[in-house]
């Protein structure tokens, strides 16, 4: 399935006098350019359940998110793009003035469907919409699209790219299904990072095991304590260091995903985590679009 995203991301080399002190190279894989909307992990995790969707001749697609969700957006547009109807439950009550995230995964054909928190977290599928899809022409993607389709996709993500100097692959973690996809495609000698963005959420080195092959065993290794506040909060420091990041190596980031995973980086340079020689490929997942939802002029680059 090519019909979106069929160019290899590319390896940005980045240069900072703090990696030179240390005898330290590092390098960040551009997932966030490799489609407008579609940006990031989300494609990679999107596309073996769009695969099975078209392939046996399905209509739809429903999946769940909040009102920020970059997974509601790709949805929206890699099924817009691969002709299949999408439907989105949405975590909570509509709001009064939908989210720029709704309105554009609304403007991409997505039908909405607002619900309860008890009944988003049992994943309940509303009456409205089960009266919709009742002719069973559907896939369900689970929020985050968290599942094995969405592992073995993210396996991909590093399919064409030589990866064979890195020591060390760092994304961030939020249902943790990328994390285990870079495990998959990871080769033996690569310790692979993830850095959680949610707070004390410590099942997560298990959803990312039990997603796994069960003779895979690898060490599953989370920083928890770089999410600065909890999932999509953030602090003036973050904001600034991305300003900063910007600046340095003229990558943009979004305050809730891949900031914190450049500030989590720094911050471990800082602190002597990685050994002399260490080459570290930081993977970008996208979520530019997520920016939208701070002050204008918070940040010196723009949303996409
Ligand atoms: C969704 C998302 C993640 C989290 O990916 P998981 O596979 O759920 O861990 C990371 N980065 C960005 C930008 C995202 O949008």
């Amino acid at each position: 399935m090519s019909f979106i995203i069929n160019s290899i991301p590319a390896v940005q080399s980045i240069s900072l006098p703090q990696l030179q002190q240390q005898q330290l190279q590092a390098a960040v894989l551009r997932l966030d350019a490799v489609h407008p909307v579609v940006s990031g992990n989300k494609w990679y995790k999107l596309k073996l359940h769009l695969t099975a969707a078209t392939s046996g001749n399905k209509k739809a697609i429903v999946t769940f998110g909040g009102a920020f969700s970059n997974h509601i957006v790709a949805t929206a547009a890699a099924c817009a793009a691969a002709g299949l109807q999408s439907y989105g439950v949405i975590r909570g009550e509509r709001g009064k003035v939908p989210s720029p995230t709704l309105l554009q995964a609304a403007a991409l054909g997505m039908q909405l469907f607002f619900t309860n928190r008890t009944d988003y977290r049992n994943q309940k599928i509303p009456d409205e919409l089960l009266t919709l899809i009742a002719d069973k022409e559907h896939i369900i993607i689970p929020e985050g699209g968290y599942s094995k389709e969405g592992m073995l996709g993210a396996a991909t993500i590093l399919d064409g790219i030589n990866i064979q100097s890195f020591s060390h692959i760092m994304c961030t973690v939020g249902t943790g299904t990328t994390l285990a996809g870079l495990h998959l495609a990871a080769l033996p000698h690569q310790q692979v990072i993830g850095i959680s963005v949610l707070k004390n959420n410590y099942s997560l080195e298990a959803s990312v095991q039990s997603l796994l092959p069960p003779e895979m065993i690898r060490p599953i290794q989370i920083l928890h304590e770089h999410h600065g506040g909890g999932y999509a909060k953030h602090t003036p420091q973050l904001l600034h260091f991305m300003n900063e990041w910007y600046q340095q190596t003229g990558i943009p980031s979004d305050f809730v995903y891949t900031g914190k995973l450049f500030f989590a980086f720094q911050n471990l340079v800082a602190a002597g985590y990685f050994p002399k020689g260490s080459h570290v490929l930081l993977v970008h997942s996208g979520g530019l679009q997520g920016n939208r939802s701070l002050p204008p002029g918070t940040l010196i680059f723009g949303a996409e």
